[in-house]
């Protein structure tokens, strides 16, 4: 709580109240809060750093579309960090600096989970970023990686009639959602019912994999990619398709570098790792981060969660923002 009072002395400091119009627009547009909205148009997504206020409250803006024509903001609540889109006019904002997104929780999560190395021995490095939390329970995390398979929804309603409203973060990668449009909406609707909380978390644009070339050159590490990109990219498409990105990053295989890592926490996402992969014989503890696959690709890794879903020891599901 110490940055809110600097911060609370910047917003004052401002010579206008809250906007109430960008390039003409009133703050009348909707609200992109609920973590899912349906289909739009995105013209542009770019990075900013900002301090917020508005709506009672202060945020920490980190991107800015321009949504339906729309300006909208990218926020972040910086104590919880739970993200929502909201049309810039409903708020007053100015630069904010690094130094001072650094003395907030958001800022010391993005920092914790960059310093968070993996293993470095499996060059270049392997398992980068947050893998346990302090909380009882787990983390379960679902990867969405490029796949011509469907959705694996039989786990999914197994998880949501065990825990109804289940925390559920699904890493998502843009190719994947450019190919499955109505897996896509089943997921929106388990959200509707109730039946699902999803976070979403970004597992890169494009996701790219060759066969046969080693795990520690692949992926990210492949020539030619641009993180950047990669992770604007899978932004842009998540609001394209009507989910709200979350403060997450998780690198595809796990395999990232010391650049790739500064890559994402310039951007100011928090990478996120594993603590238990089940398919590679992970064993879930008290805090892990549990590592699945949903995309019709890991049939191990499903069996594995099958078994683990119907012990009376797994579990509570905890929700990833209690993770930082
Ligand atoms: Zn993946």
């Amino acid at each position: 709580m110490r940055w809110l009072l600097p911060l609370a002395a910047f917003a004052l400091a401002l010579t206008s109240g809250p906007s109430g119009a960008v390039d003409g627009m009133a703050c009348s547009a909707p609200s992109l809060a609920q973590g899912i909205t349906s289909r739009r148009s995105v013209t542009s997504h770019e990075p900013v750093l900002l301090a917020c206020t508005g709506r009672s409250a202060q945020r920490i803006a980190i991107r800015r579309s321009v949504i339906g024509g729309t300006p909208y903001l990218l926020l972040v609540e910086p104590a919880r960090l739970a993200t929502s889109l909201e049309p810039e006019a409903c708020w007053t904002c100015s630069a904010m600096a690094e130094q001072r997104m650094s003395q907030t929780p958001f800022g010391a999560a993005v920092a914790r989970a960059a310093a968070a190395k993996g293993f470095p021995s499996r060059a270049p490095s392997f398992n980068a970023g947050l893998t346990r939390g302090q909380a009882g329970g787990v983390f379960l995390t679902a990867d969405l990686c490029p796949s011509r398979r469907p959705l694996d929804r039989a786990i999914l309603t197994d998880i949501a009639g065990r825990w109804p409203g289940a925390a559920l973060a699904l890493a998502v990668s843009g190719a994947w959602l450019r190919r499955h449009a109505v897996d896509l909406e089943w997921l929106k609707e388990r959200v509707r019912r109730g039946d699902l909380t999803i976070t979403w978390v970004n597992h890169s644009d494009r996701h790219r994999y060759v066969p046969g070339v080693a795990q520690d050159r692949n992926f990210m590490l492949l020539p030619g990619t641009v993180p950047e990109a990669e992770i604007l990219g899978a932004e842009w498409t998540m609001i394209e398709h009507g989910i709200v990105p979350s403060v997450f990053f998780r690198f595809p295989g796990l395999a990232s570098s010391p650049d790739l890592v500064s890559a994402v926490s310039r951007l100011h996402l928090v990478v996120l790792g594993a603590d238990a992969w089940l398919a590679l014989g992970g064993r879930p503890r008290h805090g892990s981060v549990v590592l699945v696959h949903v995309n019709g690709n890991e049939e191990s890794g499903l069996r594995a969660l099958e078994r683990l879903v119907h012990r009376p020891d797994f579990g509570p599901l905890q929700d990833l923002h209690d993770l930082p």
